[in-house]
């Protein structure tokens, strides 16, 4: 049961993210998210690495209360905020932005996918008119092959 809710967080977690990332982010957290649009990723930490704090904060506070109150679900809740946080920060930061070389370049086509729904996102310098806000869920065109 446990496992269902933190299952579950997770995936509640990218239309979280998304959300975020487009009203947020891309509204008026903007200023905090702007660094990581500039060109070639020249920064070691970002602004825009804020928002992992923010999300860490509910996750720690679930953690605590589920602990120390009878309420245990409300840990698995916060293992699920933390668990989507470590993936989207595999999954962003280190393979599609390479902040850290820990995995080469991978030819698994779910990964790709997100590349190159990451790449669009990234092709807007700016705040406004941006797509593929999600991060493990992207449109599906994405995954198909390219035509030769
Ligand atoms: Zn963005
Ligand atoms: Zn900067
Ligand atoms: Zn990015």
């Amino acid at each position: 049961m446990f496992v269902l809710i933190t299952l579950g967080v997770f995936l509640l977690m990218e239309g979280i993210t998304w959300c975020t990332h487009k009203y947020v982010m891309h509204g008026f957290g903007w200023f905090l998210h702007e660094d990581h649009h500039e060109p070639g990723y020249p920064h070691v930490f970002e602004k825009n690495d804020a928002f992992f704090i923010v999300f860490a904060i509910p996750s720690m506070a679930l953690f605590y209360f589920g602990t120390y109150t009878a309420h245990t679900y409300l840990f698995f809740i916060g293992l699920g905020i933390l668990f989507y946080g470590i993936a989207y920060f595999l999954v962003h930061d280190v393979l599609i932005h390479q902040r850290f070389k820990w995995f080469k370049r991978t030819n698994n086509r779910y990964l790709k996918g997100l590349r190159k729904a990451h790449k669009i996102h990234h092709k807007n310098m700016g705040k406004e008119d941006s797509q593929c806000f999600g991060m493990l869920f992207v449109p599906f065109k994405y995954f198909k092959k390219p035509k030769a």
